[in-house]
Order: C-alpha cells, then structure tokens, then sequence
C-alpha cells in the first residue's frame, strides 16, 4: 500500500499492509526471512552510497524482506511514504538526532520527554558540539523563542511520558517549518491511531515498537516514519553506517501484533475511560492525567488532535513518601496488574515515578520548567498502562491498594 491510501479502514491496512501470499509456497501468513546475506544476480557495487531504489536484497542491514514488510505496515497505518525500523526505540531517537544534527547545529527538545532521550539530549548531543534547548513545548511562545538560525530540528513527544502533556503538533510544526527546521515526534504513547501527525505537519514521527504496535512485551524495536527523502536518509545513516537494525524474528513478531493494533487502541482507550473516571472518584488519589478526560487540562486539544486517547494514565496520591509506600504495596499485593516498567502491552503495567530521582537522573528541570512539571506531577505519579484485561479485574486491583 502507498502513501494516504486511504481506500482501504486502518483494520484492514494493520492486517494486510506489506503483506501478501508468498509468491514461493501461497504462504498465507508471511515467512521469517532470517537471512543475513543474499545471492547477487548482477556485479554490483559494494558501498551504501550505491544504494538505489531498485537494490535488490544485498545483505540484511541495507534491508530485509521481514523487515521491509513492517516497515510498510507501519508507514501505511502512520500515512508516511516510508518508515525505518531500528534495534530499539532509543535507536529510532539516535536515528533522527544524528542523522539530521551536525556540530555547530542547534536542536529544540520537549523539556520532558522519555528518560533515555532526556539523557541522549542533555548529555550525548552536547559532546558532539550539538547545542540544545530544552522547552515546555505546551508554550508556544517558549518554543518560539528558541528557535535560532542554526535550529535544523525540534523534537517533541506527545502525550509525553510520563505525565501525560500534550503538544500542539500543528502550531509546533508551523513554527519549525517557518524557521527552516525539521518537527519530529516521538508518538510512542498515542501509537499510529493515535494521531494522523504527517497531517499535522510532523516530519518525522518515531515509535518505540516494543509498545503499543508490537503490544505484547516480547520484542524490543523502534520504527521512525517519514517521507521517502528523510526515511532514505536515515537508512543509509542510522542503518546502513550506525548499524542499529532490527531483527527479522522481532519484525515478525511486531507485524503479528500490529495486525490487532486498531482493536487492541480501541480496547485500550475503552479500558482506561473506565480506570481513569474510577481514579478520578477515589479519595486517596489527588489528580488524574489522561487526554481523555474532561479535566485534562488540554482535553480540547486532545479532542482536536487525538484519534485514540490510548491507555497511558497518569496519577498523583499526595506527597513522595504516600507514592513509595503504596508503590511498595502494589509489589507486595497487586494479583493482575504488573508493577513494572515499559507500556503499551496486552498485560497492565503500572510504575511510580517520584520528582526528586527523575530530576536528579533525567530532567535537571529548574524554575519555570520545574514549576510546570510540579503542576501536572508533584512529587511524583504512577504511570499505569492500562492493557487488555477486563476493566473490573483491574478496577478491583487498585480498590485493594488505593
Ligand atoms: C520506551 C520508550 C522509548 C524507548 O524505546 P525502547 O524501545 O525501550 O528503546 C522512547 N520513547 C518513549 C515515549 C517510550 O515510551
């Protein structure tokens, strides 16, 4: 399937996109081709730099059949031309970061955002003489003001992990767009349903696949999705040169779960409107994050720029001192639900996060940024990924800590 074809539903394009019977057998499903190498028919060249749109199958870090057939799934559900996979979602950062930034570059990035790329940007682009602003992108007028002549990327991240804030991804893009610069969005937490960003204007929209898309806590990988140009870009960059490739076992293993994607968003958007306004009720819990309720404090942005809410919530129970000791108890009683890290799987996870360590190890937020990070997380907030068990199960496990 190619870009915007929109002819056929995005169930449809989750099971069948990149996909096809297998031309050798009628394999229905499509085979693991493991690989590494391939047979040349013609003398070819022996370089990255020779890479055309007609290459056939060389070796399996310029491209692979499996790979390749992800990789289409997940540019047809993100409406991109093109999508790259990679080793990891931190790879599909370091993909974009370093692919589009140079010494002497300077790059705006979302003041919260996923701890590894908070550590990549804070400490990694530095050393490499990339200069980095780091803003609240929910203040248009901050992001604004910090783009400089040099900016050749911004990078935001929406709904944020952990705390759940939204980006205008329209009004951002316009501003980068105007200054000369790339958008890119890591939409790890809303996945493709989420949100359609290449028509918001986004450039470049990454996705860690060990969440939402491959939905099954089994395979690790990163997936950015894009247009022909850029993706090309990254392959010969971030692929073919930097090496950080996914596997062809977890490619399969991801197509098999994206094929259930749509269902699976639908389930958990369903499931955490159920949660959500459960939380929102009980007294021990002092604030509820979720873009899908009322009290969100961009509920109308995320009606305007969210196709799915997700299942991502995000909630507060007092001081850091209440947060650790019912975290301990959720270890020590919760039956369903998981206390552990990572999301976006057909199994629960929740995991507390308190200010203080997340400051001192990621965010280094100061000031009017610490301020506003205070306002949605206080002194830290549980970060429940609501998966596909029944609601009431779920529900029930919470009653017992909360
Ligand atoms: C998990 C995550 C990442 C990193 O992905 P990995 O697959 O763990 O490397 C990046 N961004 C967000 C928003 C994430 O949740």
């Amino acid at each position: 399937m190619t870009r915007r074809n929109r002819s056929f539903g995005p169930m449809t394009t989750a099971i069948h996109a990149g996909e096809g019977p297998d031309p050798a057998t009628g394999a229905s499903a499509p085979p693991i081709h493991m690989s590494s190498t391939y047979v040349s028919e013609s003398v070819a060249g022996f370089s990255a730099h020779d890479l055309a749109e007609d290459t056939g199958w060389l070796y399996s870090r310029w491209g692979n059949p499996t790979v390749a057939m992800l990789e289409s799934k997940i540019a047809a559900l993100q409406g991109t031309e093109a999508c790259l996979c990679t080793a990891s979602g931190m790879a599909a950062a370091t993909a974009i970061f370093l692919t589009f930034l140079s010494a002497g570059d300077h790059c705006v990035v979302s003041d919260v955002s996923y701890a590894g790329v908070a550590e990549l940007a804070r400490d990694t682009l530095p050393r490499l003489g990339i200069e980095v602003t780091t803003v609240n992108m929910a203040d248009l007028d901050a992001v604004a003001a910090a783009m400089r002549p040099e900016t050749r990327l911004v990078h935001t991240e929406t709904p944020v992990n952990p705390i759940g804030r939204l980006t205008d991804l329209a009004a951002v893009a316009r501003i980068a767009h105007d200054a000369g610069a790339l958008l890119s969005c890591d939409a790890t937490f809303a996945s493709p349903l989420g949100m359609d960003t290449a028509a918001l204007g986004v450039d470049l929209t990454m996705h860690s696949i060990t969440k939402y898309i491959g939905g099954h806590g089994d395979a690790v990988g990163g997936a950015v999705a894009g247009s022909a140009e850029l993706i090309g870009r990254m392959r010969l960059e971030a692929a073919i040169h930097h090496g950080g490739i996914l596997s062809p076992f977890n490619a399969w293993l991801v197509a098999r779960g994206t094929a259930t994607l749509p269902l699976r968003m639908k389930a958990h958007e369903a499931g955490a409107r159920m949660v959500a306004e459960w939380l929102e009720a009980r007294p021990r819990v002092t604030r509820v994050i979720w873009p899908g309720l009322a009290s969100h404090p961009q509920h109308d942005l995320a009606v305007r720029q969210m196709r799915n809410m997700s299942g991502m919530i995000a909630f507060q129970v007092g001081d850091a001192a209440t947060g650790e000791a019912i975290a301990q108890d959720m270890i020590d009683r919760l039956e369903v639900i998981h206390y552990a890290v990572s999301l976006g799987h057909h199994r629960s996870l929740i995991f507390w996060m308190g200010t203080e360590g997340l400051m001192d190890s990621s965010f280094r937020l100061t000031g009017d940024q610490l301020a506003a990070w205070r306002d949605w997380a206080g002194d830290g907030i549980f970060r429940l990924s609501v998966g596909l068990e029944d609601p009431e199960d779920l529900i029930a496990d919470l009653d017992r800590v909360l």
